[in-house]
This record gives structure tokens, sequence and C-alpha cells, in this order.
């Protein structure tokens, strides 16, 4: 296939590779200098997405996606899928999708979870919301840079999902560390506690798959002093955006917006910035209650 690649970096940069090295034509456009293995890259984004049967796009925020989509959806061909990965608001997701929907474009919202070693080792999982035909499309796309796909219904849905689903991991790990931060207190050994509450209601993929206390449970970023993995400031990205989708559907989301506020506290006043989003835990042991 011909595809189109824009915003190459942590993440477009090893999915683009992928593709490419799959034996697709890609063109790839950033705004930083970049050279990705086997990408073709453009002088533009108009130029990368000219011709291309897709066009993914990868990008930090809403903003910029909508004046990217603005900028590329002229230069597509009736019919192409316009595949956009980044995580953005689902107001930004819906409206890019307006926009080349009315252009006679595919468009499809794609958000990833997985991380980088996921976009590296192309075992990422897409939650998807759009056009059946463009998710029928992209399939073998999605098969390449990722193990798994989930067709979640119309438009911005996979933004919907994905920000449900991180609200619910950002509230789930805090709640872990304070439980392990209280153990310790009450002279709970973590491991006792890791052993009793994996196999007990208190379960989660926090507590699992990913245990914030270092030497308990498997390997996770704690026991490599908390580098990320999935870093605090993108944690604090995604549950800021499930409250503005909150905001907008008027639900009530209380441990959502606590989680918000208490991520904010640690990335913006705490150092938590480029720390795992686990990194929660030593935060907790150092306090004290009120
Ligand atoms: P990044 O900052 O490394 O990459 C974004 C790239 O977009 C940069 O290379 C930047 O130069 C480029 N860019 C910015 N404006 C542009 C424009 N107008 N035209 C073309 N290129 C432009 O970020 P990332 O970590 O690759 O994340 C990308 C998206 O994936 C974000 O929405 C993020 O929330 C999401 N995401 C990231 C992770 C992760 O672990 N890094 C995990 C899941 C989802």
């Amino acid at each position: 296939m011909k595809i189109g690649f824009i915003g190459l970096g942590n993440m477009g940069g090893p999915m683009a590779a992928n593709l490419a090295r799959a034996g697709h034509e890609v063109t790839g456009f950033d705004t930083a200098e970049v050279s990705i293995e086997g990408v073709t890259m453009a002088d533009d984004a108009h130029q990368a997405a000219e011709g291309r049967e897709v066009v993914i796009t990868m990008l930090p925020n809403g903003g910029i996606l909508r004046s990217v989509a603005e900028a590329i959806i002229p230069a597509m061909t009736k019919g192409a899928v316009l595949l956009d990965c980044s995580t953005v608001d689902v107001a930004s997701a819906r409206a890019v999708a307006e926009m080349a929907n009315e252009a006679g474009l595919l468009a499809l919202d794609a958000p990833v979870s997985g991380g980088v070693g996921g976009a590296t080792n192309g075992s990422l999982t897409f939650m998807v919301g759009g056009d059946e035909d463009g998710f029928e499309k992209a399939g073998a796309l999605f098969d390449i840079m990722g193990q798994k796909a989930v067709h979640c219904g119309p438009s911005g849905n996979g933004q919907a999902a994905k920000i449900c689903n991180n609200m619910i991991l950002g509230a789930t790990m805090i709640v872990t560390c304070e439980a392990f931060a209280l153990a310790d207190k009450l002279g709970l050994s973590r491991e006792a506690m890791f052993d009793v509450v994996s196999t007990s209601s208190g379960y989660s993929w926090s507590m699992n798959t990913y245990c914030p206390a270092p030497g308990v449970g498997p390997q996770s970023p704690a026991d490599n002093d908390y580098l990320p993995g999935f870093a605090a400031e993108l944690m604090l990205k995604d549950l800021r955006l499930s409250q503005q989708a909150a905001e907008d559907a008027n639900a009530d989301t209380p441990l959502g917006q606590a989680a918000t506020d208490l991520y904010a506290q640690f990335v913006e006043n705490e150092g938590g910035t480029g720390r795992d989003f686990s990194a929660m835990l030593p935060r907790f042991e150092k306090r004290k209650r009120g």
C-alpha cells in the first residue's frame, strides 16, 4: 500500500518503520528533522498525503491534529483512509472525521495502548472509532503495527475507549500505591500484600502485572528506579482528556477528577515528570496523613 505517515516521534517513528519493513511504500513528514529506516521523507504534510491510500497521523494533541488535517484532507484522494493514532480529545477526533467524511474520505480515530515498546515490536492495541469500511481497509496495517484492533463504534469512540480505560488505570494505580504505603505503616510486608491482593478481589493490572513495589511481582518500572514505562506526564495528559470529555458530556467522575488533580500535583510540583506513573508509591511512602 502507498502510505503517508505524519508525526514520526517516539511512537510514530517505529510504527512507520514497521510498515516499511513489511513492504509498504511509506512517505513521511515531521516538523522536526527525523530520518526513519525505509521511509521516504516529504517536504511537507500535503506532499506526504497526496495520492496515498492511507494517511496515518501520530501527533501530540488535538489542536495540532486539526491543523494537520486541514492541510492534508484537500491533498487526499476520495476513498482514501485518514487514520489518526494520536491520543486527542473526543471533540477534535469527531471534528476531523466530519471534515474528512465531507471530503469523501474514510476516517478512523485509533489511539493505541502499549507505549514505545509496543510501537517498536509491533504489539500495540488499537481502539478504533469510525467507518466500518475504513476499519477493514486498514486491517492489514493494524496487524503489522499491533496485536489487536477493536472497533468501538462511530468516530470518536476509539478516543472515548482510551480515556475511559486510562481513567480506570490512573485511579487504580493511585489506590494500589496508597494501599502499599498503608500496609507498610501497618507492618504488613509488601510480599504478603502482593500475594493476597493479586489473588483476591482487589487485584488489577496495576497490582498483578505492573506492581508499583520494587522487588515484588513481575518485572516492572519499579524495578528500574521508576524509569518509564508509562510516564506520569502522559498519564496526566490522558486524565485531563477524560475530565474534558466528562465536562462536555455532563458526566460525574469524582475519582477521575481526584486522580487528575493528584497526577497534576505530582508532575507539576513534586518532580514527577520523567518518572513512571507507578512512582506514586515512593510519593505516598514519604507522606503523612493530612
Ligand atoms: P512525540 O512528541 O515523540 O512525537 C510527536 C511528533 O509529532 C514529533 O516528532 C513532532 O515533531 C511531530 N509534530 C508536531 N507537530 C507536527 C506537525 N504540525 N506536523 C508534523 N509533525 C508534527 O510523541 P509520541 O510519544 O510519539 O506520542 C504521539 C501520540 O501518541 C500522542 O498523542 C501521545 O499521547 C500518544 N501516545 C503516546 C504513548 C507513549 O508512550 N509515548 C503511548 C500511547 C499513546
